[in-house]
């Protein structure tokens, strides 16, 4: 379905997930999460290459995930410690560290933060490997876009042509 080749042909399982709402009760309670049923999860008929760069895809995305999370709590953690280590006022602890090494370590956790942002867009947006850049579940109905096609179109019609 998304290279056009017919050789090898396996069923790819892909689940697109519902759009959520979450609502908050009350201050004092959890809120909790709607999930509004458009989303689904399907098989599509794809060529074995194609789903092994989807599930190479995968385990990128799932690294980078990772990787953005620790980044983001480095880069927090460093924006804090700044904060409270200002150059005036010298929190408890933080005496005998130069402020300097933590202007130090703030600029490179604000690189690795930087970084976090292009992988993220690169598996997202820029990698052909993303399977959502093919196929789409709508409530249930799936949406296909193979290689050379500029609109989605619903895989029944595209097993039809
Ligand atoms: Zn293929």
């Amino acid at each position: 379905m998304r290279c056009g080749s017919e050789e090898n042909i396996e069923d790819y399982h892909h689940t697109t997930p519902d759009l959520q709402t979450s609502k908050r009760i009350s201050r004092h309670v959890r809120s909790y999460t709607i999930y509004k049923g458009t989303g689904g999860t399907g098989h599509v008929p794809i060529c074995s290459s194609c789903k092994k760069e989807f599930s190479n895809w995968k385990i990128y995305n799932g690294i980078s995930l990772g990787l953005i999370i620790v980044f983001w709590l480095f880069f927090s953690f460093m924006l804090l410690l700044l904060m409270i280590a200002g150059p005036g006022s010298i929190a408890p602890g933080l005496e005998d560290i130069p402020f300097e090494s933590i202007q130090i370590g703030f600029g490179i956790s604000l690189a690795f933060a930087i970084i976090s942002i292009i992988i993220f867009f690169y598996i997202n947006y820029v990698s052909k490997s993303n399977p959502k850049k093919y196929i789409i579940i709508s409530k249930g109905i799936i949406l296909v876009k193979p290689i050379g096609f500029s609109n989605w179109i619903f895989l029944q019609d595209f097993q039809n042509l």
